[in-house]
């Protein structure tokens, strides 16, 4: 396609260079906010709950619509202390998909618990509801677990099927811990992710669409008991004092600094949401007709921290994409059941669906500093890469 082709020239002057994700153009926006914002705590010298972790708790829970957040130090630690809080250890089982980040799955092991790989959706690459029910069964059946927790992941923003993942976990008895760290801001019909599930764990690694400048999380809860457990879970177990250790718990908090820079970040966070959902529509608009883009629930409203879609020969179109200046990213090319920390607990038969979009799925650039332009630029060079 020659139209193409001139378009990669122009490119190289007229569009600059283009970032998979943009976090200095961001800090440019806020720069001189978040100065202001690390000097107030360099001067209150409260470096551990200072009084911005209560203010950004505040704001994370009315903007998520859950009753209360609990700040933590990590999306990892944010998915551990509610496991621990619901007593989860050895002897139980903890259901999640094999196609997420691997921290998932360690939060699972660090309880003792046993992680059951569930397989994927093909096309929301999220938690397949029914083969969680048949492998709940399976498990029940072989009598060695007992079924506790299943944690969906809101792949690349997109909130896994709420509805039917609760139906299923009333009727069995289990817990549902929604693992949100890639799906702030997202939402369900009426219910934003925060308020999808018992339990609500989101990560703020500076790469997630609302990061901080260093590690921090974040679990979204319903009722005040919830808040108690994992406020002394995050400060090693201890009472309200914070001297006598009532429960097993950790050093889990988040450090002042971070919550300081995650408020001012939280002030453009619809604001940039809105571009990424922009640049979502025209990527799904442009390319739905020669790839398959992630598709989201009906009345689902995606966190878009990633844009991920399918092609039959990936490897080739990423090799194409790539040399026209377009980066990409490949979540994931390995699932967890294929990794040597967790093929212990690989699923007999393996996982079809989970193993076949790990062969075609990649992400494209998307950050809400993209220019009209190089979305248009990067739509034409997916179109020439996948063989239009
Ligand atoms: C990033 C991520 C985590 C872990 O978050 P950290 O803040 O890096 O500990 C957990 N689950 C998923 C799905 C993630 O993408």
């Amino acid at each position: 396609m020659n139209g193409v082709a001139n378009i990669s020239l122009a490119s190289e002057s007229r569009l600059g260079r283009i970032s998979f994700i943009d976090l200095p153009a961001q800090q440019r926006r806020i720069r001189t906010a978040v100065e202001r914002r690390i000097q107030t705590v360099l001067d209150h010298g409260r470096y551990i709950a200072g009084p911005e972790i209560d203010e950004l708790e505040e704001r994370l829970a009315e903007r998520a619509g859950a009753a209360a957040a609990v700040t933590c130090a990590s999306g990892t630690a944010a998915l551990i202390i509610p496991l621990f809080a619901l007593g989860v250890g050895a002897g139980d089982a903890v259901f999640i998909p094999a196609f997420t980040y691997n921290a998932t799955a360690n939060a699972v092991l660090v309880t003792g618990a046993t992680p059951v790989f569930i397989d994927i959706d093909p096309a929301t690459f999220n938690i397949d509801p029914r083969d969680l029910k048949a492998q709940i069964a399976a498990v029940r059946a072989e009598g060695k677990l007992t079924p506790k927790v299943v944690i969906p992941v809101d792949m690349f923003g997109s909130p896994a099927d709420y509805p039917a993942i609760s139906a299923l976990a009333a009727e069995e008895g289990l817990s549902v811990l929604s693992d949100a760290a890639q799906s702030f801001g997202g939402a369900l019909g009426p219910r934003k992710v925060g308020n999808l599930a018992t339990a609500t764990s989101t990560s703020f690694f500076p790469g997630k669409a609302l990061g901080a400048y260093g590690d921090a999380g974040a679990i979204f809860a319903q009722n005040a008991d919830d808040v108690e457990k994992w406020t002394s879970i995050r400060w090693h177990g201890t009472d309200q004092l914070r001297k006598t250790s009532v429960r097993v718990g950790f050093n889990g908090r988040m450090d002042t600094f971070q919550a300081a820079v995650l408020l001012e970040k939280l002030n453009i966070f619809d604001d940039e949401l809105a571009a990424r959902h922009h640049i979502a529509d025209v990527y799904n608009t442009r390319l739905s007709p020669i790839a398959r883009p992630q598709r989201h629930l009906p009345g689902a409203v995606s966190g878009s921290a990633y844009y991920s879609l399918c092609v039959a020969n990936r490897d080739d179109v990423v090799a194409r994409v790539n040399e026209m200046g377009v980066p990409t990213a490949i979540y994931y090319t390995t699932p967890l059941h294929k990794m040597p920390a967790f093929e212990p607990y690989a699923p007999e038969g393996g996982l079809p669906a989970t193993e076949q979009v790990c062969k075609e799925i990649f992400s494209l650039p998307m950050h809400p500093y993209l220019t009209p332009d190089q979305v248009d630029y990067i739509c034409g060079v997916v179109e020439e890469a996948a063989g239009v």
